[in-house]
């Protein structure tokens, strides 16, 4: 029994070995990534429920390497959100999609908003909104076309702070969604506070749509959001029923699968193309 003890002692140790360098492989990975540019942006549209008209997309990052392929956000969000590499691939993404952007608009392609995510550590940034401030200058992209995601999660590591921040951000024209709602812990009191315009449902309650329990959440997250006079987008709608449901429960924009996957900059000029009226 002793060495029996012994062994699952040295199995366990095994494991978060591994763990340990598997986290470490990803972090050299990354700042092989980074050094040589492999970071790029995709978009994935958001369309008006009703219309079926394109109203903004969100910019997912993706990491590609000529090695490995398309490594997933997955994979290295949680990586670098822990090094703190996340603040430099953040900041790539930010002026990337400001400038996507603006070459849209310049084009007469769109004149709606971009939605970039911020993680945690870069919310937190004292130099938050002159880093947004120098970007949306550099780019010369007016700030009202720029909206920042935000998880529930980070906002509520220190309401207070968070609250400020998002004050500033919104003074400066910048739009202001809560992501991923309905996974964080934050209170109604607290939501309240937050000046924010959009408030994402997510992926997890949209699957949950086939059961009469699970509509009656995404219902009651759609009325708490219109009480705060907040839009309300569902992601990862993927089947026309989710769509038909959603409709009728008063939700105003989609995201997902069913309308379109993330695509690159590419790709979402000609989606651009295809949108136009001919
Ligand atoms: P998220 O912010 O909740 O983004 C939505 C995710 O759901 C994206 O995954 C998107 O590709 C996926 N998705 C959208 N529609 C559908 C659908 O109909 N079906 C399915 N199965 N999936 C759908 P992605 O791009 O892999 O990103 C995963 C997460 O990584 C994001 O979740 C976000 O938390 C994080 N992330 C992505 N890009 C960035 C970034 O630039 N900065 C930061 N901080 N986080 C990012
Ligand atoms: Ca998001
Ligand atoms: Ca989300
Ligand atoms: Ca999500």
């Amino acid at each position: 029994a002793k060495s029996e003890g012994g062994n699952r002692y040295l199995f366990f140790n095994d494991s978060m070995n591994k763990q340990a360098v598997k986290r470490l492989q990803i972090e050299n990975l990354i700042r092989h990534g980074l050094k040589e540019d492999f970071f790029t942006v995709y978009y994935q549209p958001k369309m008006d429920i009703h219309t079926g008209k394109l109203v903004g997309m969100e910019a997912l990052v993706r990491f590609i390497t000529p090695k490995r392929g398309i490594i997933s956000p997955g994979t290295f969000i949680p990586v670098a959100e822990e090094t703190g590499q996340i603040v430099e691939i953040g900041a790539i993404v930010l002026k990337k999609a400001c400038q996507d952007v603006k070459n849209w608009i310049d084009q007469e392609l769109f004149h709606g908003r971009v939605a970039v995510n911020l993680s945690a550590k870069q919310f937190m940034l004292p130099y938050l909104c002159e880093q947004i401030d120098d970007i949306l200058q550099q780019t010369e992209l007016p700030s009202y076309h720029l909206e920042l995601e935000i998880t529930e999660g980070t906002v509520m590591q220190s309401p207070t702070i968070a609250i400020d921040t998002m004050k500033k951000l919104r003074a400066r024209g910048v739009h202001l969604a809560m992501d991923d709602f309905g996974t964080g812990y934050s209170s109604l009191a607290y939501l309240k506070q937050f000046p924010l315009n959009t408030l994402k449902i997510d992926k997890a309650f949209i699957d949950d749509m086939n059961t009469a329990r699970g509509r009656n959440m995404v219902d009651t997250i759609v009325t708490i959001a219109h009480n705060l006079s907040l839009t309300v987008v569902a992601e990862g709608v993927e089947e026309k029923q989710q769509l038909l449901q959603l409709k009728q429960l008063r939700c105003e924009v989609i995201q997902g699968y069913y309308y379109s996957k993330p695509l690159s900059a590419d790709d979402f000029t000609q989606f651009l193309r295809q949108q136009q009226p001919q």
